[in-house]
């Protein structure tokens, strides 16, 4: 049990930006660029190391998920990047797949 899973299942408060079924996106509690926001799925994945055949549409939803979202808040004209930390050298600090929205400033490559 993540902390992601209990913020999908409304245990601990998130700002809440979109939801349906398959997944949930919410404001990074820690954001590091203007509009920072994770895309997760609510099926409990660890990561994207983790991902099966059987989740590739879920994954794509995900993905499209982002790409929505980025235009609702405004970043997709001028650019964003999506961001999915994968296990230990990846950066990944909280095992539940998520995918970062980052936007609102230029970024930069290669990334740290
Ligand atoms: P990772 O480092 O695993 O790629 O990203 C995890 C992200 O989750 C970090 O950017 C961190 O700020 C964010 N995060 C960790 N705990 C919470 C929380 O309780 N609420 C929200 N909204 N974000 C969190």
């Amino acid at each position: 049990m993540t902390i992601f899973s209990k913020i999908i299942n409304k245990e601990i408060p998130a700002d809440i930006v979109y939801e349906d079924e398959l997944c949930l996106a919410f404001r990074d509690i820690s954001p590091v660029a203007p509009t920072h926001i994770l895309v997760i799925p609510k099926k409990p994945i660890r990561s994207m190391a983790e991902v099966e055949r059987e989740d590739k549409e879920l994954v794509g939803h995900l993905m499209y998920t982002a790409a929505r979202i980025a235009k609702d808040v405004g970043v997709s004209e001028a650019g964003y990047r999506l961001v999915a930390n994968t296990n230990d050298e990846g950066g990944q600090s909280v095992p539940h797949l998520h995918i970062h929205i980052l936007g609102g400033r230029s970024m930069t490559w290669p990334p740290g």
